[in-house]
């Protein structure tokens, strides 16, 4: 195992919109093994911002799921349902510097444009209506340059993308400034997180750059392919993992084939914390491989 890295913090943020399933546990094994294996924190936090995309006790399987499979984290975990007076301070900062706007444009009016054109940054065009809160991307740092762990050098044109949403009309918190404040508040010093969340990176780091916030490091997963050759999600039906750590021993085997590593056929029954113990000695994420992995192949 390598040294000990004191400085390294972790977490994987599920949005507890469901079950678990095979892609999101690649994902938490991904971040997890990244942390121990340098002797790292690993934190869990439950991103339960949208109630009604929530439903009650999901984040209970999460937390059993993630404990049959050997997933261990640190301290409480963090619900962000409880941190909307954090959020409302940095909206407030990135008032106060010209960064955030109020605007009740209606998706309908602006999606021919394919992204929010920024009509209500000088004034907004509908004052009377339920207003959103906007970052104004088109002041924010451009472009948007960092350095994935296994994607590469990732350079992104942040007017491109649109001034995103950073509260929602309905007063709801937006993943993007959420997921910004309590990775800095929580002292979050590497991301790992499916390739999925890759293009929502510029806007984050817009964000921390405004709000003064550390730059983490970044390796975003290789995507996972269902059957159907689209991503593996609750939308295409990917079945909830396990809550009992017998039934999690060949699903733990199978996750680790997602992640590149090729666990002995004799480990596919094995206790999770053997697979896991072997994994850690394996785990070389320089050698992940970019390419999208297919679940269905390896069942
Ligand atoms: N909550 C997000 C999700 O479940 C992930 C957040 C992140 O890892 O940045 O898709």
């Amino acid at each position: 195992m390598s040294p000990v890295t004191m400085n390294y913090i972790g977490r994987f943020a599920p949005t507890p919109s469901g079950p678990l399933h095979l892609g999101s546990l690649a994902a938490a094994l991904g971040s997890w093994l990244d942390a121990r294996a340098v002797g790292g924190r690993w934190l869990l936090r439950i991103e339960d911002i949208d109630p009604p995309r929530c439903p009650p006790g999901a984040d209970d399987t999460i937390r059993r799921q993630l404990a049959a499979f050997g997933l261990e984290w640190d301290g409480e975990a963090r619900y962000q349902s409880r941190r909307g007076d954090a959020y409302q301070a940095a909206l407030e900062r990135l008032i106060d510097i010209g960064m955030a706007y109020p605007c009740g444009c209606s998706r309908q009016e602006w999606q021919r444009y394919g992204h929010y054109p920024g009509w209500c940054r000088e004034t907004p065009r509908h004052p009377e209506r339920p207003q959103a809160w906007r970052l104004r991307g088109d002041l924010g740092i451009n472009p948007v340059i960092w350095n994935d762990r296994l994607f590469g050098e990732q350079r992104f044109d942040p007017t491109a993308l649109g001034d995103v949403v950073l509260k929602r009309k309905d007063g709801l918190w937006a993943y993007q400034l959420a997921v910004v404040v309590d990775d800095a508040d929580q002292g979050v010093t590497d991301i790992v997180r499916g390739f999925d969340l890759l293009d929502n990176t510029p806007w984050q780091r817009q964000l921390q750059a405004a709000l003064g916030y550390p730059e983490p490091r970044y390796l975003h997963l290789p995507l996972i392919l269902g059957d159907d050759g689209q991503k593996l999600s609750k939308q295409n039906l990917a079945p909830p993992i396990p809550q009992d750590s017998d039934s999690a021993r060949p699903l733990l085997h199978q996750a680790l084939q997602l992640l590149d590593q090729q666990p002995a056929e004799s480990l596919r029954l094995a206790s999770v914390e053997e697979q896991l113990a072997e994994a850690l000695d394996n785990w070389a994420p320089a050698s992940l491989t970019a390419t999208p992995t297919r679940a269905g192949s390896l069942v």
